[in-house]
Parts: C-alpha cells; structure tokens; sequence
C-alpha cells in the first residue's frame, strides 16, 4: 500500500476529526424538472418538488407520520409478519426476497398501518410501502389492512388508505389473490356500519391493488399525476392494437372520466381529509353522535350477511345499528 492509499481511508471517513464525512443524498435531482434540489427542504416539503410541483414517492413511514397529528400515532399489527407458505423460488427465493426488501425498504411489510388523531379527531390509516416488493399485496398486507378496518369499526373512525402497488404478490400466488376479497369484506363491514373509508392514491396503484382496496373508497383521492390502472399502457395497447390518448392512466385523465373525486396535492392532503370527515360527522370526538333512525325498522334490522359476529362484539346490539346512509358509490 503507497502512502496515498494509506491517507484516502482517513479522509473519507473524517475519523480523524471524529466526526463523519459529507452525508450521502445530500441533493437529489427531480425526474421530472431537472432541478437540484436540498434533500432536507424536499423532505420537508413531503417529497413535493418545489419548483414544478412534482410529486416523487413517499414512503409508508414518513407518510403516515405526516398525516397524522405530531406524536398520536400508534403503529397497528406489526406483530403481523410474512411466511414463506409455499416455500417458493424463482431466481431467488421468497424468504431471500423478503429479507432484502425489509433491509432496503425499512419496512416489515408493503403495508404499514396505524391509528391516531387528524385535527384531533381519530382515525385509522394505512399507507403502502413500495420500495418493499413493489407494494405488492402478499398476505401479511391484506391482514394489517382487516386489521385497521376491524379497527375502525370497532371504535367508530374513519378508515383512511394510501394506496401505491404494483399489484398482486406473484411469491405468494392464491394467497395473494384472496387478499383482495378479503379486504373487500373488510371495507364492506365499514359500509355496513357507515363508517367513512377515504382512498388516495398515489403513483402507482396498479393490478389487484387498484381493483380493490384503492378504487372502493367512498371517497377517492389521487395525487396529481400519479398513474392509475389495472394493466400497463404498454399491455393495453398490445392487446388493444390502438394508441392510448396523452396522459392515459394518470389521475388528470382518470379524473376526466369520472374514476376519481378530486386530485388534492400531497401538502393540502391533511387539510382537505380532515374537512372532509368534518363534514361527515367526524371532528375529535372518539365516538360521534349516532343519528337519528329515519325508519325504526331498519335501524333494528339485524346485521348484513358479511357480518362476522367475532369482528366487533359490541356493536352487534341493536341499539348501535345504524341506518346505512345512500353512499355516494355503491
Ligand atoms: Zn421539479
């Protein structure tokens, strides 16, 4: 080893003053203007870029901790973690897979959920986490996301989802597939009980992801030009042999077309939800007032179909039934 070699090691690490040398990603560039920009201020700005509004992915942890009111929120079902049912194997294998996506995403799973006050008024919120396997819905999300429903119903708060997946998890197949019934049911016993479920999505929700979770919101948010849809543009166009209209699958478009309610930028997103479940009965109280029964029969009606008696024991008496309010999607 020369002396130059010698020198760089002590240089790079700063050792000998102690301290550690210029942090990595300090700058980072935005895809879609270019500019250079202060990881610090974007961080801040919630990953928005500030000079043409861009919005870049956020991850599950920093999202929800922004959306939720500072120092309210509890995490929900981290116990809840993944198992390689099939002991599957593709180039890799699943567990080696999921030990890699927990490393670089710093996530336990696609799907982190959790409860805590907006404005002060609880709710339940998920957000997916991408960079763990592309957000796949494996079954470990579908049971976080039961989970918060259950949740929700259980303490009367608005269920609130941040959707951003590439769809189903190839790694866990049938398992996969069944998480989008299940969670289905789950928003159907929000339903069933009138308790607000609000979607946003995010780029991208995509796949099994977008055909269930996401698009079942009674109100449904996109970010701005955040792509939504089932299949990729580049299969729907082989499939269909014709060329998408600009802009096809992105919010804007989807918005135009009646898939959306409204496209909300990422740092009004707190705000807007927190008026909007204002204005359904739901501003920092735990347990809002029950509303009149409209018809005395229905209120005493017992329990829909997908009622599972086990899911919330102490709103099963009649007193609690609600009438189901006209949804605005149903
Ligand atoms: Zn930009």
């Amino acid at each position: 080893m020369n002396w130059f070699d010698k020198l760089i090691p002590k240089i790079n690490t700063g050792s000998a003053l102690g301290r550690r040398g210029v942090p990595e990603g300090l700058w980072n560039k935005c895809a879609a203007c270019q500019a250079v920009l202060y990881a610090v201020e974007l961080q801040h700005g919630l990953q928005v870029c500030p000079k043409c509004n861009h919005h870049m992915r956020l991850g599950a942890r920093e999202r929800l901790q922004a959306f939720l009111d500072a120092d309210s929120l509890q995490w929900l079902g981290e116990g809840v973690t993944p198992v390689d049912m099939l002991k599957f194997r593709d180039r890799k294998r699943y567990r080696d897979r999921l030990s890699e996506a927990k490393k670089s995403s710093a996530a336990s799973e696609a799907l982190l959920a959790a409860r805590g006050a907006l404005h002060g008024a609880p709710v339940t919120a998920v957000a997916f986490e991408f960079k763990f396997m592309g957000g796949s819905m494996g079954s470990v999300v579908g049971e976080r996301f039961a989970r918060a429903a259950e949740h929700s119903v259980a303490h009367r708060r608005p269920l609130v989802c941040f959707a951003a997946s590439g769809g189903a998890r190839m790694q866990e197949a049938l398992f996969s597939l069944l998480q989008m019934a299940k969670t289905t049911a789950a928003i159907a016993r929000l339903r069933a009980r009138a308790i607000p479920y609000i979607t946003v999505l995010t780029d991208p929700t995509m796949g099994g992801v977008s055909a269930s979770i996401a698009m079942l919101g009674d109100i449904i948010i996109g970010e701005p030009n955040a792509l939504v849809g089932f299949a990729g543009p580049r299969v729907i166009e082989q499939t269909v042999r014709e060329t998408l209209p600009e802009g096809f699958q992105r919010t804007e478009f989807l918005l135009q077309h009646g898939g959306l309610d409204m496209i909300v930028d990422r740092r009004e997103l707190r705000d807007t939800i927190a008026a909007l479940l204002a204005a359904l009965g739901y501003s920092g109280v735990e347990a809002p007032p029950e509303p009149p029964a409209l018809d005395p029969a229905a209120a005493a009606a017992p329990a829909p179909a997908l009622e599972a008696p086990a899911a919330a024991p102490a709103l099963e008496s009649p007193a609690d039934a609600r009438p189901q309010n006209p949804a605005p999607r149903s």
